[in-house]
């Protein structure tokens, strides 16, 4: 049996509204590039991918101004209406080249900080696993539960088994496609290609990922990427 090549999807096609900025977060600048491109760039210099899908809006008016657009390895499609719907877009436009036992990465636009440490240990530690998983990070401040319609603390949560799902996050493109395909078909609310392959029944792994891998979410982060970049 040959073996399993790897492939990489980044859903672009968000419209980051917490950010409040004038474009999505993907397209804002660090040192003049755009997130997106520096996202990119720190997957495809790190990894040897066989082919790289970016979801976007059918109307994104900044995607053909990146350095992606024209980089011959990288192509685009149509995102959806939910991350899920964007990231299966991406696994159907990559559904006639890629077999069901390939590993796909998938990894947030605007996650530009991920350590190529991180990503390595990733792909070597779930090489052999038979479903896959994702970086994830401890939980390091305490919880609380806070109820809906005030600001009453009702309880404090037990951090010690709890973990943030961060990206990229590794799975084979067949058992992919089909749990975000029946997640999406009932209505399961799906935060993560994680979530959706739980919902299938499939127990993803933890693989113990860098707390800066950040996602860019409200203004603060964007100065916060540049100074993790900086380091990195
Ligand atoms: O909104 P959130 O930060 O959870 O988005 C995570 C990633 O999913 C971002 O890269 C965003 O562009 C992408 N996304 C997408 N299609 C959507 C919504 C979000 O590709 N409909």
């Amino acid at each position: 049996m040959s073996k399993p090549r790897y492939w990489l999807i980044v859903p672009a096609a968000g419209s980051g509204q917490r950010m409040k900025a004038d474009c999505p977060k993907q397209y804002l600048r660090l040192d003049h590039q755009y997130i997106l491109d520096i996202t990119l760039s720190r997957l495809l210099d790190n990894a040897d991918f066989s082919g790289c899908v970016v979801a976007i809006r059918a109307d994104d008016p900044w995607w053909p101004e990146t350095a992606a657009s024209s980089n011959a390895r990288i192509e685009s499609c149509a995102g959806g209406a939910e991350r899920a719907d964007s990231v299966l877009s991406a696994l159907e436009a990559l559904a006639s080249r890629a077999d069901d036992d390939d590993w796909v990465l998938v990894h947030d636009a605007a996650r530009p900080c991920l350590h190529p440490n991180d990503l390595e240990r990733l792909l070597t530690q779930l090489q052999d696993h038979p479903v896959g998983g994702l970086l994830a990070t401890p939980v390091a401040d305490t919880l609380k539960l806070v109820a809906s319609d005030s600001n009453q603390v009702e309880t404090t949560i037990d951090r010690r088994h709890l973990w943030r799902a961060l990206t990229p996050q590794m799975f084979r493109c067949g058992a992919l496609r089909m749990a975000l395909k029946a997640a999406i078909a009932s209505g399961y609310p799906v935060t993560d290609e994680a979530s959706a392959m739980e919902y299938a029944g499939n127990v993803p792994c933890i693989v113990e990922g860098r707390p800066d891998n950040i996602k860019i979410t409200v203004p603060a982060d964007l100065a916060l990427a540049g100074f993790i970049l900086s380091r990195l």
